[in-house]
């Protein structure tokens, strides 16, 4: 048995307090799993936090409620924009106990330097870690954790990273870093979706079935994970529920395109692949990402 605040999970005491803001699509499962792990987790978010939060978790009042009564604050938040208004609130508030915020949203390089230079120099560690794995990733606990930060904090972290991933990469000491791979990532998938949207209509138009396609592809060298999982998981069975919106992986591959060009790497397939999604974004505003074969196909209100 460990005595109060003799340091247990790599850092972690027994008094110490978690937060997390945003409990979304990605976040309430996230929280579920950290109360599950033993965490102590103390919640908000502004479309209502009491609805939001799993059982075992308090229910926080406000970010400076928040900031006030945790230790580290956990971040799962549409954009770097609302991130970066969080962040602000958070310093602002009066009897600040929180020395750590980690990010766990996609935000982008620039955003997460800029947030983690205001962070540092009122003395809270910036932790980005954005995760990959979807909602069903969240829900299971095997989301990826690709984390930039101080090897130290990113290490006291480990438990709480186990707790909602099955996978954690300490890709480097600087944040942004972590959110560069992410957004390479994302624009891989996103490829892989648009791509595989566009070859099975192809095959369909030979009037072979798509099931047979994918299972063709999927033991081939053209399988990739739209094939693999989000085809047969969610657009053969029409319920295009990946729980991740089109307008958040238009986002994503917006900024993966905005940053390649200050990074001033190669860009042909980045930029055909990102007007692609802002077109099924145009055409559907409201959808889950699976329904880009929607809108490639024509099935949606404007269609191709
Ligand atoms: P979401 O829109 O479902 O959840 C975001 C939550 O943040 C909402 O509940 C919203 O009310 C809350 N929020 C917004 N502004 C706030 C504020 N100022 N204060 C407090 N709460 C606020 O989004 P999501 O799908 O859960 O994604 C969250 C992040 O994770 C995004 O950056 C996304 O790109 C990333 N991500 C999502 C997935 C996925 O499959 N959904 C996968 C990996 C990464």
């Amino acid at each position: 048995m460990l005595a109060e605040n003799q340091p247990a999970n790599g850092g972690t005491t027994l008094n110490t307090v978690y937060g997390f803001i945003g409990l979304g699509n990605m976040g309430a499962p996230m929280c579920a799993n950290l109360v599950a792990a033993g965490m102590s987790l103390r919640v908000f978010d502004a479309a209502g936090t009491a609805e939001r939060t799993p059982q075992g978790a308090v229910v926080g009042d406000s970010i400076a409620d928040l900031a006030a009564n945790t230790d580290t604050i956990f971040l799962s938040l549409p954009d770097g924009k609302v991130t970066h208004a969080v962040c602000e609130e958070v310093l602002l508030a009066a009897d600040r106990r929180v020395s750590r915020i980690v990010d766990f949203s996609t935000t982008g390089p620039e955003a997460a330097g800029a947030i983690g230079a205001k962070l540092g120099a009122a003395g809270i560690t910036f932790v980005d870690a954005p995760v990959s794995g979807g909602r069903a990733g969240a829900v299971a606990g095997s989301l990826t954790v690709i984390a930039s930060g101080p090897g130290g904090d990113v290490a006291q972290l480990s438990a709480a990273f186990d707790a909602v991933g099955g996978n954690t990469f300490h890709v480097g000491a600087v944040p942004g870093q972590a959110q560069a791979v992410k957004l390479l990532n994302n624009f891989l998938s996103a490829t892989a979706m648009a791509a595989t949207s566009e070859a099975v209509l192809f095959g369909q138009k030979f009037g072979v079935d798509i099931s047979t396609i994918l299972d063709c592809v999927n033991v081939s060298s053209g399988r990739n994970t739209a094939s693999a999982d989000k085809f047969p998981n969610r657009v053969v069975t029409g319920s295009y529920d990946a729980g991740f919106a089109t307008a958040l992986m238009t986002k994503d591959v917006a900024l993966y395109l905005e940053q390649v060009r200050v990074a001033g790497t190669p860009e042909n397939i980045g930029a055909v692949v990102s007007a692609r999604w802002n077109a099924a974004l145009t055409d559907m505003p409201e959808s889950d990402f699976t329904e880009i074969y929607r809108h490639i196909a024509g099935e949606s209100k404007t269609g191709e």
